[in-house]
């Protein structure tokens, strides 16, 4: 049914839907490139590197520019706002770079989150003053995407109905928001897998958070086939005592999903949320195994998951800078592989990639 008063012309809806359909496009998914700074800091001092504006560039430099086959399995890269406007070893804009490759261009728009009071700690995402103008300009300078995140979590009390609702209609406005501006926006309700509860309660918690999301998606009008969804996997919490296999979490994302995610949303980009490189592989992996029909892209949006090997092998040094893009390289490979459902573990995966990135209360 559409709207009495077009939220969007045709030509809008034709632009947004093919971006969203180029980024998930068969075998690719996202890097989530956009840690802020202080995020990046902290990243930076796993390897004992300092957190200078040059540090995080040469980092990122050395992402972008891996090698040109990177657009066989990246088809957007999310940046930080300092990001966009830097420029390669050899003076290119990244932004540039990127579009070269083939690789669409996005940008975190939100300003982090804020407490909501008398709650168990829960919290709203803040940007929304000014959004428009931000994304206005973004477009100009070459970005067709963006993300927002808002963060859930598990407690006793929580995700409450106030957080649930809130976070929903936030994630809305900044949809809509873009979609006036020509950025598709990725809608990323994440639930935190910190705490003990199990599969079945982050099941049922899932399926509430989306169904809301979508709910207030519809109410404001935003054009769903013009979107893409980033979300958590459905795990156990992280000292939940029982462990699950690829294949029970495989079946209960897919099944949380399919209750309340339409047809008409082109990809679904799942974080890897604190998840070992493999572990985010190999959950993938299965949930494109799986027999579960899937009316939609089921791929990839990692940070930690495509970036902890590559910062282990690079530690700040330039003549470390090839075996950093090749780890890179690799994870890009395998998770291009999972998105199909072709990943064949080897068995020999690096230790480093087996190890968990999960941070509690982890900001971005
Ligand atoms: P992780 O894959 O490290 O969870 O981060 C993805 C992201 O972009 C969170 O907003």
């Amino acid at each position: 049914m559409s709207p009495q008063h077009q939220a969007l012309t045709t030509d809008q809806k034709k632009e947004l839907s093919e971006i969203a359909h180029r980024i998930v496009d068969d075998g690719k998914g996202i890097l989530a490139a956009d840690e802020s700074v202080g995020t990046m800091g902290s990243r930076l001092k796993r390897i004992n590197v300092e957190n200078t504006e040059e540090n995080r560039r040469a980092f990122r430099d050395l992402l972008f520019t891996s090698d040109p086959a990177l657009n066989k399995y990246i088809g957007g890269v999310i940046l930080f706002h300092e990001t966009l406007y830097q420029k390669s070893r050899d003076g290119i804009l990244f932004p540039k770079i990127l579009k070269d490759l083939g690789v669409v261009v996005g940008i975190k728009v939100d300003k982090g989150t804020a407490l909501l009071a008398g709650t168990d700690g829960e919290t709203t995402t803040q940007g929304l003053d000014g959004l428009a103008e931000r994304c206005a300009q973004y477009k100009k300078d070459g970005v067709d995407f963006a993300k927002w995140r808002c963060v859930l979590k598990i407690s006793d009390s929580a995700p409450s109905s106030l957080g649930i609702y809130e976070n929903a209609n936030v994630l809305a406005r900044y949809a809509s928001i873009c979609q006036q501006n020509g950025l598709v926006p990725i809608v990323e309700p994440e639930i935190l897998s910190d705490g003990s509860h199990d599969l079945q309660r982050c099941q049922y918690e899932t399926e509430k958070v989306l169904s809301a999301v979508y709910a207030a998606l519809i109410h404001h009008h935003v054009y769903l086939e013009g979107t893409l969804l980033k979300p958590n996997m459905v795990t156990g919490g992280q000292s939940c005592s029982e462990k699950f296999t690829p294949e029970q979490v495989a079946m209960a994302t897919l099944t949380a999903l399919r209750r309340t995610v339409p047809a008409a949303v082109p990809g679904i980009c799942f974080l890897s949320g604190g998840q070992s490189e493999e572990e985010a592989s190999l959950n993938l992996n299965a949930m494109n195994r799986c027999t579960l029909a899937r009316p939609w892209r089921v791929s990839f949006s990692y940070g930690r998951a495509l970036q902890a090997s590559a910062l282990s092998a690079w530690l700040g040094k330039p003549e470390n800078e090839k075996a950093a893009q090749e780890a890179f390289l690799k994870r890009a490979q395998i998770n291009s592989q999972a998105s199909v459902g072709q990943y064949i573990p080897s068995g020999s995966s690096a230790s480093a990639s087996s190890q968990s990135l999960f941070q509690p209360s982890y900001s971005y």
